[in-house]
């Protein structure tokens, strides 16, 4: 067999790892996945098995014309995706959505890793970053506690979150610019582009008192059981400010001081939403200081109250879990490595994407990414305009990195198409045009490697 020469070592074996494993040992690497489970467990948890689902048993929605995340399942079927593969196997009546039987999803997973002639298993904690061999990390957001440190040692403290705390990120298109206006608190910054860095969203006195009691009334999601609520420090949810006082908001996130409302200059606002640009397409924004426990639902209509966002589209709705993640753009080059150690790379939800199909998906990268490096084959450039190229180019360079927080893949990660409406009517045509474009691009990307990766030489 090609490319015995080097093994890869992946250290964990949930979704990302098992893409990983499987994508380089198809490619003719051999592999040893270093599993902790069931030896050391997690709070979440509940087996020794690969590929377990720790809460959902959906990998959401499977339409690949229309959505974004099933544009990833459709990309990963293309790859021989094992995690794609086996929920097919395991799939169970959802509508739209790919929602599996988790127990026989798991036990297919690790049966076909542990079947694979290529694979070892080994269950022990991996403590350390080593410093030879090549090397994949995804030990996804309940990183372990020792090497949670060692990650730290090696980056630096501010450089590897333990909690994430996800404000609300909004289609740029759907923001109302005849309420909004562009402005940085105070005028502040050297050039024209930062004085009007922010978007601002103006509230009368009533909006705000409403727009408060919406908040305290909003039903809230509860912590996990195990997941200690550490994130009180500098990232309070908004309801939780709201609920110290009715005044509490108007004094931090949405004070409205150094700022002059450039459609109504004479009114002064009583309160001020801003919105961060938070990549560097421009498409997407985030609504500062708006980290949330609210559920979902409650989420969009509240965060609707706001004047500008009447008619929002949402690119993700807030959170805050307990997460372990690195600030990649900082840290990781294009092809996933470490800067600073390049023998090692991360996967999955560590690197700052979020959820089962979009950790998935980073393990089939940086295990396609690793087997060519072991084979000395370079692989060719992973395709922006595709799925796992939206998402892989946001963490890796396209997000901005002072507030990097963890991303699912939506259409906003994607470079805009020239010539089709804008808005909510052109929507289904564009979000077509996206995954037309992916489709091709993706394929072609394939073909490029052969079969399984196994790219002519
Ligand atoms: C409580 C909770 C609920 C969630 N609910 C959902 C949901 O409903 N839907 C969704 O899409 N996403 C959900 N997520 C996010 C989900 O966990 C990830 O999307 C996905 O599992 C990440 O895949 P991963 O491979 O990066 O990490 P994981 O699937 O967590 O795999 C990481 C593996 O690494 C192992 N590991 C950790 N440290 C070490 C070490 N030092 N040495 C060896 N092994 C180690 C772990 O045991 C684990 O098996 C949830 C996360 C949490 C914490």
């Amino acid at each position: 067999m090609r490319g015995m020469t080097q093994e890869l070592h992946i250290v964990g074996g949930g979704m990302a790892g098992s893409e990983a494993a499987w994508q380089a040992a198809n490619m003719g690497v051999r592999v040893v996945i270093h599993e902790m489970r069931p030896k050391v467990k997690t709070f979440a948890h509940q087996t020794g098995n690969f590929g377990e689902m720790v809460c959902s048993n959906s990998f959401r929605s499977d339409d690949s014309e229309q959505n974004a995340v099933g544009l990833l399942h459709w990309e990963m079927r293309q790859a021989g995706g094992l995690i794609m593969q086996t929920a097919q196997t395991h799939r169970l009546p959802a509508g739209g959505a790919l929602a599996v039987d988790r127990e026989a999803f798991a036990q297919s997973v690790t049966d076909a890793l542990t079947a694979h002639p290529n694979i070892l298993i080994s269950n022990e904690e991996i403590t350390e970053l080593p410093s030879e061999g090549q090397w994949i990390f995804a030990t996804g957001p309940l990183t372990s506690a020792a090497l949670g440190e060692a990650i730290q040692h090696e980056t630096g403290a501010d450089r590897l979150a333990f909690f994430d705390a996800i404000a609300p990120i909004v289609y740029a298109e759907s923001i109302d610019m005849s309420v909004a206006w562009r402005q940085s608190r105070y005028d502040k910054g050297e050039t024209d582009a930062e004085q009007k860095a922010y978007l601002n969203c103006p509230m009368t006195k009533d909006q705000y008192e409403a727009f408060i009691d919406a908040l305290l009334a909003a039903e809230k999601t509860e912590f996990h059981e195990g997941e200690t609520a550490g994130y009180f420090d500098g990232c309070l949810p908004i309801e939780v400010m709201a609920e110290r006082g009715r005044e509490t908001l108007r004094h931090g996130p949405m004070k409205p001081v150094g700022l002059t409302n450039a459609h109504k200059p004479e009114q002064k606002p009583y309160a001020v939403v801003q919105l961060r640009r938070d990549n560097a397409l421009g498409t997407l924004y985030n609504i500062v200081g708006f980290q949330t426990k609210m559920k979902y639902g409650a989420q969009a209509s509240v965060f609707k109250m706001i004047p500008g966002l009447e008619n929002a589209s949402f690119a993700r709705l807030g959170g805050i879990h307990r997460n372990t993640f690195l600030n990649s753009p900082t840290l990781l080059d294009a092809q996933m490595r470490l800067r600073s150690r390049p023998n090692i790379r991360f996967a999955g939800q560590v690197t700052g994407v979020e959820g089962y199909v979009e950790s998935a998906a980073m393990g089939l990268l940086a295990g396609r990414m690793a087997a060519s490096e072991i084979l000395g084959r370079p692989l060719p450039e992973v395709p922006q305009d595709s799925a796992h190229g939206a998402l892989i180019h946001h963490i890796t360079g396209g997000a901005e990195a002072k507030t990097f927080q963890p991303m699912n893949v939506n259409f906003g990660l994607f470079r805009p198409l020239e010539g089709l409406r804008g808005g909510r009517r052109g929507r289904r045509d564009r979000y077509k045009g996206y995954t037309d474009r992916a489709k091709a691009v993706w394929e072609v990307w394939l073909a490029q490697q052969g079969v399984d990766g196994q790219a002519a030489e």
